[in-house]
This record gives structure tokens, sequence and C-alpha cells, in this order.
């Protein structure tokens, strides 16, 4: 499994080691966590004050019962001076995100290293929804500029051993004209962008559909909030006839949260990079696993800009079972219900 492979690189783990287990994962993350607190607290002049004064003392968390004990962080604080959380100095930054919605303005920073692991996390991604190598991939992605997620995109299908083709201009007729020429085996865009553009193929050209034969479809959620039905993700599946895969990431948290495996029940998170926790919206008490709340998401592997008990705004919940794939370490999402 590539999941768990990326896992266990980052963990230093032999892969002919034994199994990756929750036990050993919850382990390594437990130490994750505590260590960016402690380097949140020393480096980045927003978590100084916060932990000051709500007293908290990086050195007495022992467990995850006390990480959930400490202040959220909320968006607003984000929009509010962004510069106040990096850990490192601004020369170090290398590209800056906007995101833009009712919880106002926010710039996310990220260094060069920080960059470098989106793509590796993003090449994991993209091996467990088939991409093999030799394999062509059309990224319905607006071009930005340098390191923009169209170019993250691209590299990390070129380290993969494929060929990632950007296709900027996502008008339907240019689309469809670049696939029928392209004839590439995966497709990957924004899921209204890709849900409204495969209806419109299906109406129009349901001939040329057929011939294209694609292999899997990436759809993905996140950065800009849409409601997205499991309705509307089984007519993508139908309309092409392959396996489609959901991707959640947000900017806050370096894109790579979460990612649908082969078993389609539900998205395994990247518990290299993110370590999630569902919370009541209202008391922000933690709910248990099945349970309905709010995501809150901490970057475990940053170094320019970590965030702490991130209130997404984003309701789901974890799923209690274990999934069919075989991965019995990392935790699942559900598909997000609505954002607050
Ligand atoms: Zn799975």
């Amino acid at each position: 499994m590539s999941l768990i492979s990326w896992i266990q690189n980052n963990m230093r783990m032999d892969l002919q080691d034994d199994k990756l287990t929750r036990e050993k994962l919850e382990k390594y993350l437990l130490l994750k966590l505590k260590n960016i607190v402690k380097y949140v607290y020393e480096k980045s002049p927003f978590y100084r004050e916060l932990y000051r004064k709500y007293g908290v003392k990086p050195d007495r968390i022992r467990d995850f019962k006390d990480f959930s004990k400490l202040p959220f962080t909320l968006p607003s604080h984000i929009a509010d001076n962004p510069y106040r959380f990096l850990c490192v100095s601004q020369s170090d930054i290398l590209r800056g995100f906007t995101v833009e919605d009712v919880n106002g303005m926010r710039r996310i920073f990220f260094t060069e290293n920080e960059l470098i692991h989106i793509v590796e996390a993003t090449m994991f991604g993209l091996r467990v929804a088939n991409l093999d190598r030799g394999d062509v991939v059309q990224i319905a992605v607006p071009k930005e500029a340098e390191w923009g997620i169209h170019q993250i995109l691209e590299e990390a299908v070129r380290k993969a051993g494929g060929k990632g083709v950007v296709v900027d201009e996502l008008e339907f007729k240019i689309q469809l004209q670049s696939l029928e020429s392209l004839r590439p085996q995966i497709l990957i865009g924004p899921a209204l962008h890709i849900f409204y553009f495969s209806e419109w193929c299906e109406e129009n050209f349901p001939s040329i559909l057929r011939r294209l034969r694609l292999k899997s479809v990436i759809i993905s959620h996140g950065c800009v909030f849409y409601p997205f039905t499991d309705l509307m993700r089984e007519e993508i599946r139908n309309i092409w006839e392959c396996e489609v895969f959901d991707h959640y990431g947000i900017t806050e948290m370096g894109f790579t949260v979460a990612m649908e495996c082969p078993a389609h029940e539900g998205m395994h998170l990247n518990e290299v990079d993110v370590y999630a926790e569902v919370i009541d919206p209202n008391t922000g008490e933690i709910l248990e696993p099945g349970v309905e709340g709010e995501l809150v998401l901490t970057s475990t592997n940053r170094e320019g800009m970590p965030i702490v008990r991130y209130r997404t705004g984003d309701i789901t919940r974890l799923i209690d079972r274990p999934c069919q794939c075989g991965d019995v370490a990392t935790r699942r999402i559900e598909n997000i219900k609505y954002r607050l």
C-alpha cells in the first residue's frame, strides 16, 4: 500500500519490517505533537502569546488528552496577522498562498523543504489512485505563479514516472479536446468542475466518452468549499465507467490531508502531516469516532508555519470500522458534509 509505505518512509521504518499498527503510529504521532507544540511555543510569536495567556506548558503534554486541552487556532487569527505564525525568518519562505472566504483573507506560507515534501506526499496519493509509471495525467487546474497547485501536481506525476499535462483552460470544449488528443489514463481536477464537465460530456458526446477509457478520475475538495454529494460522485463514476478517488486538502495544512483508497470507504488521513480531531462545534469537546462534528487539524510536520488545533469549519466524522484495503493503521474520515 502506497499510503502505508509513505508513512513508514517518514517514520524511518524498514519497509520489510513487521506491519505498521495503529499503536506504533500513535506513538509516532504523539511524539510529533509534543515536538510541534514545543517548536511553535519557542518560534512563533502567535503561539508564545496564546500559550502564555492560557498557561500552557509544552513539556507537560503527556498524552492525546493533554494535547486536546490546548486552545484552538481560528481562521481569524491567521487573517489578523499571518506573519506572527512564522517559525522561520521571512527570507526562508519560498511561496505564499492566499485563502479568501467568509473568515477573511489569509496568507499561508511555505518553505522550499515544505513544498518538496508536499510534492512527495502528492505523489504517494496519486499512486493510491492507480497512477503507474508511464501514465499520462490530464491536470484540469488553473495555472498560477511558480509552485502553484498545477505545478505541484505536474511534478508529483513526473516523480511517479508519469507525465502530467496541465490543461489550464477549464472550458469544457477545451478539456474534452485535450482528453481526445492526449488520451490520458487519469483525469484530475476540482470536484465540482469535474462533475459538471462529466455531465456535459455525457449529454453532448457520449460516443467520444466511451472511447476515452480513463483508469481513474481524481476529484479534489477542500480549498474552496461547495456542497458535493455521494450521488454526484456516483454519477461521475457511471459516466466515465472508471474508479473515482476523493481527495481532501486545505491550504492551511499543506493541501494533502486525506485520500480515498481502492476500497472506496472514506478517505485515509495523511497522518505523516496532519493529526485530526473531531469536536462538537458548540462546546469544543472531542467526539467519539462515528459521531459527526467539526474537523480540527494540526500540522505535525511543518517548519515554516505550523498550525496547531485549527478549526476548519468542515463537518465530517471519523470512520469507526476497519477499511477493507487492509490498512489498519491510519484513520479515515467521511466526505465533508458542509462547512460552517
Ligand atoms: Zn482503505
